[in-house]
């Protein structure tokens, strides 16, 4: 079997970045906690990543007691997400920077490797607050309506002030 040579994978990377790299083909990977009872979903934002470049996930259970390691861990309200630097450095290029300079904070921040929502389980929240508020629809299409534009505000709101690490660069 061959293999394209790395510059090859180099150049077809780099076309998709040049090319704007399209939202829609990025790649979003689950994984859950080391303790089993969390799972988070991981999205690698223009194609550059993947999931061999996340080594582990901590959810609060079985975060206690992880070293705050800058270097390759990522620390939001309770999870981190670990990164296998030595993956990530070989493709420090690709971001933009240098396998010297990089770090997991700034690939997360830079959404190379990043939570899909603003928080690692929000696929799952979401889908709870949701359908809750659908049972509304059924009694008060009125009160439905309103109550979905205020979900959509509030949630936002919450997750500024509940300190998740997206939420407060966004602002
Ligand atoms: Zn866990």
């Amino acid at each position: 079997m061959i293999f394209p040579p790395d510059n090859v994978k180099y150049l077809v990377k780099k076309m998709v970045l040049t090319l704007g790299g399209d939202q829609a083909m990025c790649q979003s990977y689950r994984k859950v906690c080391a303790c089993g009872q969390s799972v988070s979903e991981i999205f690698f934002g223009k194609m550059v990543l993947d999931e061999r470049c996340v080594a582990q996930v901590y959810c609060p259970k079985c975060s206690q007691g992880i070293d705050r390691d800058p270097e390759n861990r990522i620390w939001d309200n309770g999870w981190i997400l670990e990164l296998n630097m030595d993956v990530v450095r070989t493709q420090a290029h690709l971001m933009g920077t240098s396998p010297e300079e990089v770090n997991a904070s700034w690939v997360f921040d830079e959404g190379f490797a990043t939570w899909v929502g603003m928080t690692p389980d929000d696929f799952q929240t979401r889908e709870v607050e949701r359908s809750e508020i659908q049972k509304l629809a059924k009694t008060d299409l009125r009160a439905y309506i309103g109550a979905m534009r205020d979900w959509g505000l509030n949630r936002e709101k919450r997750f500024v002030h509940e300190g998740w690490r997206k939420a407060i660069a966004r602002r």
